[in-house]
């Protein structure tokens, strides 16, 4: 049965002080709660070591938000998903739109790291979705199968079920504007029957599928009702544990 999960990305914000004191703050106020959904926070490279030891005895996890394409050697200012995996991290956000969009990440080089942060035993969190033009032209059904398929769907079956699917609307990123409850369900809908017509009902069933754009304390719960929304990747609202522990308790 897939997990419901709520993943914290928390971009290029904090210090190491303040990312150690909030990924303090959030084990204090999950202590003895009885939580419905896996956590995650996807804190900056600085931060993993710090981050993983300060939460090693408690069932929050920890992503990174990006890997280098390379393996290891002369990169410089790159990282390796060996060195993540060596902080002692479970996950890599991969492909996020930021990434896509200032980074020039392809498709084909997501391919390749996806596939470098399986050999190191890291769980990618692997993030598609359309542009508002995209959107607007209703180009958002094939954009997220073109994501799908030239990135992942040269993975086996076994190492396809290792990933978690996160649709953000480029769109609601940081926007402050939310895909509607329908609009959520109607493309996770759409992207769970992709994922069956590629790797079979099983898999798909399997999969987690989170939403991510502007969820929040107010449209969590909404959101997470659908039959194929299956948590959320969180953004700004997962820098304070007021905002993001309400997303959590929304399960
Ligand atoms: C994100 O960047 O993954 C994200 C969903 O951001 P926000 O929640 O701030 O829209």
């Amino acid at each position: 049965m897939r997990k419901n999960i709520v993943a914290g990305n928390w971009k290029m914000n904090t210090t190491l002080t303040e990312g150690l004191a909030l990924a303090k703050e959030l084990k204090a106020a999950l202590q003895g709660k009885d939580i419905k959904c896996d956590v995650v926070l996807g804190t900056p490279f600085t931060h993993l070591a710090s981050v993983a030891s300060e939460l090693k005895s408690t069932k929050i996890g920890v992503s990174a938000q990006n890997c280098a394409n390379k393996e290891s050697g002369a990169y410089t200012g790159e990282i390796s998903v060996a060195m993540i995996a060596s902080t002692g991290a479970q996950y890599v956000i991969l492909g996020h739109s930021e990434r896509r969009a200032y980074y020039g990440e392809t498709n084909a080089i997501l391919k390749e790291k996806v596939v470098l942060a399986l050999s190191q035993g890291l769980k990618p969190i692997f993030c598609i979705g359309e542009v508002l033009e995209e959107r607007e032209a209703g180009k958002h059904f094939s954009v997220v199968e073109a994501q799908l398929s030239e990135a992942l769907f040269d993975l086996s079956s076994a190492d396809f079920s290792k990933l978690v699917i996160a649709y953000e609307p480029v769109w609601a990123i940081g926007t402050g504007k939310t895909a509607s409850s329908d609009q959520a369900q109607e493309i996770h809908a759409h992207i769970r029957k992709t994922l069956a017509a590629k790797y079979g009902e099983a898999v798909a069933q399997n999969t987690s599928i989170l939403y991510g754009g502007s969820c929040n304390a107010s449209n969590a719960k909404e959101l997470f009702a659908n039959a194929d929304v299956d948590g959320g990747l969180i953004g700004g609202a997962a820098l304070a544990v007021d905002k993001f522990l309400p997303i959590i308790e929304a399960f």
